[in-house]
């Protein structure tokens, strides 16, 4: 009894003094019995207050725990949480999205003590081809494991973000010199790089970089990003996987061709574009072995647009395939037209984007278009540029080979000038080699074209193939390229490239070039 009422009046005492502590005032009075009980029953009394107290903690503690149990599993707790992930997440990768970077760059670029900040903007370079040849899971798979090795490229504190598609940004923060950063930009372009395993299959895509650093490059969360953007188009545009620091003028350049894209959309869909067409003649006895369709962009207000720019637009912004349908059907249109009229033109050559290879289906549409038109499929020809060729050899091989099963026939385009890979040249299922203008336009004043000109055209022969050389603009290179034993010229010597009513006129009289 004496004991239970001392153990509870230390209860009550310990808590008093607890309180009496904690809040500074009455614990006097409330510790005195205790004190008045001798040395012995101060220490139980000071123990059981420190048990007491425990207890407490450990109710309020257990109290907490069971709150935020309750919480936790609360649906509408559960269906906030959700929704907050999702505001601020890429459900792909689970890395955080642009709403993310936005708020935190805004408040990194408020932040006195913010020494340095990059955006780096990062696109990859051909990933819509694993989406159009092994599907979109593999495209998924895919991009997992590009923000697996974005996010090992950097450290943990900086952000590393999907915008969504095929892009990505990585702020990095307090890095020190542009020498870090530089550091940085390599390893990420080294990491990304990396084959991957994806359906059983290694693929590889590069990414290309765009680098802005505050406050030089812009002192708001959006003019960083954009800014880092037009960088990473400056990439693109000189020839991608690789990185480079915003410069003044990007952005105009970037705005330019938005319009551009833009244009050509609506001049595809309004049928403002033209194609003209330029002879190649056997070499030997001058006779017309076939022509070259070569698109035109006549802009209302631009003037032309020379198709080295529409078409690299194109081949960004996925109009390729529009325009290789539009100048595909032009072609058959004027196959018929030709025919109708008498007019023997043997065979057209069409040039063929690889990125329109990309698609799946390709092939059997341009095949069940040709067949529509009664044209033959021998009569319809594919000019492929060599280093384009190259870059997936192995859907590359699949597709070509199946073009070419379909009747079509092949060539290398601009030879020499790209990306040489011999072996792939004796593997694909191409018929004629055509021989870069460079070394043909050089041949007269350098040595080493004429000789590369000489190999090309002495490969060609051990492989089986044809040549033809393209841009020969004098009668002197026309007669080197016979000598040589180059079986087709193609150039302003011979004619220009001209619409198809210049064309029938052109046809009309003695053929101009008898070697
Ligand atoms: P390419 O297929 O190598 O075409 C040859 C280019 O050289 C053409 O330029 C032609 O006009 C030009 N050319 C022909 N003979 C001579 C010559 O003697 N001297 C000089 N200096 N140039 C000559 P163009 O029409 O500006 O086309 C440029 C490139 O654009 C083409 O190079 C081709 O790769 C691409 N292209 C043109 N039309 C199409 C198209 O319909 N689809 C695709 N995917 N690409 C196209
Ligand atoms: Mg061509
Ligand atoms: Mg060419």
């Amino acid at each position: 009894m004496l004991t239970y009422r001392s153990v509870e009046g230390g209860w009550h005492a310990a808590s008093n003094c607890a309180r009496g502590s904690m809040f500074g005032a009455g614990g006097e009075s409330v510790c005195t019995p205790f004190s008045t009980g001798g040395a012995g029953l101060g220490w139980l009394a000071a123990l059981l207050a420190v048990c007491a107290l425990a207890a407490v903690a450990i109710a309020w503690l257990l109290g907490q725990r069971r709150r935020l149990h309750a919480r936790l599993h609360d649906p509408r707790e559960q269906a906030s949480r959700a929704l907050a992930f999702h505001a601020y997440h890429d459900t792909l990768t689970g890395l955080p999205n642009r709403a993310y970077v936005m708020r935190e760059l805004e408040q990194a670029l408020a932040a006195p003590e913010t020494a340095s900040l990059a955006v780096m903007f990062i696109d990859l370079d051909g990933f819509k081809s694993i989406n159009d040849t092994l599907g979109h899971e593999a495209g998924d798979v895919f991009l997992r494991a590009v923000a697996t090795s974005l996010r090992s490229s950097v450290r943990a504190r900086d952000i590393v973000s999907r915008f969504g598609g095929d892009e990505f940004v990585v702020v990095v923060q307090t890095y020190g010199g542009m020498e870090n950063l530089v550091r940085v930009c390599r390893k990420v372009l080294d990491l990304v790089s990396k084959p991957v395993s994806v359906s059983g299959q290694l693929v590889a895509v590069s990414p290309s970089i765009g680098v802005a650093v505050a406050p030089q490059d812009g002192q708001l969360a959006a003019t960083l990003i954009r800014n880092a953007d037009a960088a990473m188009y400056a990439v693109k545009e000189t020839g991608k996987a690789d990185f480079r620091f915003y410069e003044e003028g990007m952005l105009e350049i970037a705005r330019e061709r938005l319009a551009l894209t833009v244009e050509l959309r609506e001049a595809l869909q309004a049928g403002e574009l033209t194609v003209e067409y330029q002879p190649k003649r056997n070499l030997r006895d001058g006779t017309l072995a076939g022509v070259e369709a070569l698109a035109r962009w006549h802009h209302p207000t631009r003037g032309d647009v020379p198709p080295s720019v529409f078409v690299a637009i194109a081949e960004r912004s996925g109009l390729i395939h529009a325009l290789g349908e539009y100048v595909l059907r032009a072609v058959l249109n004027q196959v018929q037209a030709w025919d109708a009229s008498g007019t023997a033109v043997d065979y057209v050559a069409i040039n063929l984007s690889m990125h329109e290879l990309s698609r799946p289906a390709f092939v059997d549409t341009l095949h069940r278009a040709v067949r529509s038109y009664g044209v033959d499929p021998t009569r319809i020809r594919f000019e492929l540029t060599e280093s384009s060729a190259m870059r997936q050899p192995e859907e590359t091989m699949r597709q070509l080979v199946k073009l070419r099963s379909h009747g079509f026939d092949l060539l290398i385009d601009d030879f020499g000038a790209g990306y040489w890979n011999l072996s792939h040249l004796r593997e694909l299922p191409v018929g004629t080699i055509k021989i870069d203008q460079s070394f043909v336009r050089g041949s007269a004043m350098n040595l080493a074209d004429r000789e590369i000109t000489e190999a090309i055209v002495g490969l060609a022969k051990k492989l089986n193939m044809r040549t033809i050389a393209e841009g020969v603009e004098t009668e002197a290179q026309a007669d080197w390229l016979r000598e040589l034993g180059c079986d087709i010229g193609q150039g302003y010597f011979f004619a220009r490239p001209m619409t198809a009513d210049a064309f029938s006129r052109y046809l009309a009289p003695t053929p101009v070039y008898a070697g």
